[in-house]
């Protein structure tokens, strides 16, 4: 009946667009593990500094960053501290432990809000000999799992303010810090001043094929560029790569907002008819968490019966889907995605 496939899996979908394209296939490249690319060169100077910090450091993935990043403040043994829904504890396939011998706990955080006293309960900075010591805290802005929520400038500066006498690192999972900045309009470097290290992905919102870059000091980035080498992410003529970075960053970000309108009004649209599945009170940017659940449908069920009828998303767990709006959707394709949920949610609500 239809052959509209709007797909909401996730913002990493995105393909490049052609004026993105253009910019890689005209960058000035040279080998990267020499140092010599003066296009990555470029693009970890400018991300080092809207973020307020003096070195950064290319990678293939937000995974390898963020692990990168931990990596530097956590050794063997040691251990790492998260909320319950982190992307570094939950979809990073145990990295840490794998590749560090990093221990880890995790604190409960409904929605993946950032609460420091939570977080500052479970640290153990300096346990001795018979307990753990907990090295490093990572604070993820927006939160994936957590539906996109923004994290209080105020909670960060507190835990911020609290971890650092003690000698706790803090490093920010800023896969889509982008999206909180436009959201709230705070600078970028207001946020990333507050971590030790910062990782941010060109390759979701701002639709970068490939890319992500950690920032941190001087002296911890030529830490980072060794272990990057080991890890097998040292690459080449990168500067191809790059150039779609540094295009994204000057074309990509402002629009982001469009991402947070649609994904509001989708959410607008389905609490007007079914309140108990979600309240767009919640929804702050990109990301859109629906309790289907409480509208009768198992997560997995839903996806599949949504895929059917052209329309793309994940199940976060056994209740909620999640969907994620990005620059390859439009007002006509979240009015589908609204008009279809709905309708989904209606014919539960009438076999129940
Ligand atoms: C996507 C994502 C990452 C990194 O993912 P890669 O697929 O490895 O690039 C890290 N943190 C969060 C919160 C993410 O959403």
């Amino acid at each position: 009946m239809t052959d509209r496939v709007v797909d909401l899996r996730s913002d990493t979908i995105t393909r490049p667009v052609v004026a993105m394209r253009m910019a890689m296939a005209s960058a000035e490249v040279g080998d990267d593990v020499y140092g010599e690319d003066p296009t990555v060169l470029a693009l970890e100077d400018r991300i080092a500094d809207l973020l307020g910090q003096e070195s950064g450091l290319f990678t293939p993935s937000g995974s390898m960053a963020n692990q990168l990043g931990i990596r530097l403040h956590v050794g063997p043994g040691q251990e790492l501290i998260a909320d319950e829904l982190a992307h570094v504890l939950r979809a990073e396939m145990g990295a840490a432990a794998v590749f560090s011998g990093i221990s880890s706990r995790s604190w409960r955080a409904p929605r993946g809000l950032l609460d420091p006293a939570a977080a500052l309960a479970l640290m153990q900075p300096d346990a001795g000999a018979y307990q753990v010591s907990t090295k490093a805290i990572v604070v993820e802005n927006t939160h994936n799992f957590g539906g996109g929520t923004v994290q209080p400038l105020e909670a960060i500066r507190a835990l911020r303010g609290a971890t650092q006498p003690l000698g706790v690192a803090m490093h920010l999972d800023g896969a889509r810090l982008w999206n909180a900045h436009v959201a709230t309009g705070i600078a970028l470097a207001d946020y990333g001043q507050q971590f030790d290290t910062v990782a941010v992905c060109l390759s979701k919102g701002l639709g970068a094929p490939v890319g992500s870059v950690l920032a941190g000091s001087r002296g911890l980035m030529a830490e980072a560029r060794v272990w990057r080498k080991r890890y097998g992410g040292g690459m080449r003529q990168a500067g191809i790569l790059a150039a779609a970075g540094l295009w994204a960053l000057d074309h990509h970000i402002e629009r982001l907002a469009d991402d947070h309108g649609r994904a509001r009004a989708f959410s607008e649209a389905v609490a007007s008819s079914f309140p108990e599945v979600i309240d767009p009170a919640h929804v702050q940017t990109n990301i859109v968490i629906v309790d289907v659940a409480q509208g009768g449908w198992a997560a997995a069920d839903f996806v599949s019966a949504a895929e059917q009828r052209g329309l793309r998303i994940y199940a976060v767990n056994e209740r909620a889907v999640r969907l994620v709006w990005h620059l390859d959707v439009d007002d006509a394709d979240t009015d589908f995605a609204a008009d279809l949920v709905n309708a989904m949610l209606a014919e539960a609500a009438q076999g129940s």
